[in-house]
């Protein structure tokens, strides 16, 4: 069993997602004294550009530049990618890496709540799941493993173990005190599970409700590629909360609705996310599943 040792929490990945930003400024003064003597950590603020600027990124997404090709490419044209480069030479490498856990701090414009989001699935990440579930139930925990862990291009799989806290609903630019202490609570309860788990202390944590992602859903779109209508008006706030099948998932501007088809029910998420508007994604669809 390989221990939790060295931890990096990392903000500022997105410029303009406040929270992490936020932790790393409140660690300088109140930082987990409890933990210093068992954890080495590490405060990284990823895009610093970009949270100058208060924007999600200068060229592009930097949260999706951390597969091994971007890595290992030559290309230091673009700001992320030299970024990704960077970053993976600190914390990293990707694959062998010398931190034991990375822990990058999102919000998201929808009303996903606080979503621990975990990319593979393990014991270590399942019970760690069922650990913050036993101390916040109203957190998410959404597994998205369809592809392995050193497939995703995320920052945090630049660590040995890596996961995301996706802190929501929190306009981009904006900052709130109630996300902030829902994100230092899920920090504390992180650490209070590597802890217990480095010490083989954990006991038997019971099953839990989790997601599990499927796909990205598109707008509607006309044939010139332009929106045509928005996200139903029952959906709105509804992250995580179940959609029959022949149930409406968009009205168009004409007043028409589209119903939901295949065949099984969805619980969507990432519901009108603004920073997806752009490549024309209006939700991701999950399935639950007892973990
Ligand atoms: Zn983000």
């Amino acid at each position: 069993m390989s221990t939790i040792k060295s931890i990096a929490i990392v903000g500022g990945t997105h410029g303009n997602e406040l929270t992490g930003i936020n932790i790393l400024t409140a660690l300088e003064s109140d930082p987990f004294n409890e933990f210093d003597d068992i954890f080495q950590f590490q405060h990284v603020l990823a895009n610093a550009d970009a949270v100058a600027a208060n924007v999600r990124f200068i060229d592009v997404d930097l949260n999706r530049q951390f597969t091994v090709e971007n890595l290992t490419c030559d290309n230091d044209m673009l700001h992320e990618l030299t970024i990704a480069k960077m970053v993976n030479q600190q914390l990293g490498p990707k694959g062998a890496s010398k931190t034991d856990l990375v822990i990058d701090i999102h919000n998201t414009t929808s009303a996903m709540g606080a979503t621990l989001i975990l990319l593979e699935d393990s014991p270590f990440y399942r019970n760690m799941g069922g650990y913050l579930k036993m101390h916040m139930p109203d957190v998410n925990i959404l597994l998205e493993d369809e592809v392995t862990y050193q497939e995703h291009p995320y920052l945090c799989t630049i660590g040995t173990r890596g996961i995301m806290l996706e802190l929501g609903s929190q306009p981009q630019g904006v900052s709130r005190m109630d996300i902030l202490l829902q994100c230092k609570a899920m920090l504390q309860h992180v650490f209070a599970y590597c802890d217990l788990y480095n010490r083989e202390l954990l006991s038997q944590i019971p099953h839990f409700d989790a997601f599990r992602l499927i796909e990205n859903i598109n707008f509607p779109l006309d044939d010139e590629g332009e929106i045509k209508g928005l996200v139903h008006e029952s959906l709105l706030d509804k992250d995580f909360c179940r959609v029959e099948v022949g149930a409406p998932i968009f009205r168009l501007f004409d007043g028409t609705e589209i119903c939901l088809t295949g065949s099984q029910a969805i619980y969507p998420h990432f519901i009108n996310e603004a920073a997806y508007l752009k490549s024309k994604v209006a939700f991701a669809t999950a399935t639950k599943f007892e973990w």
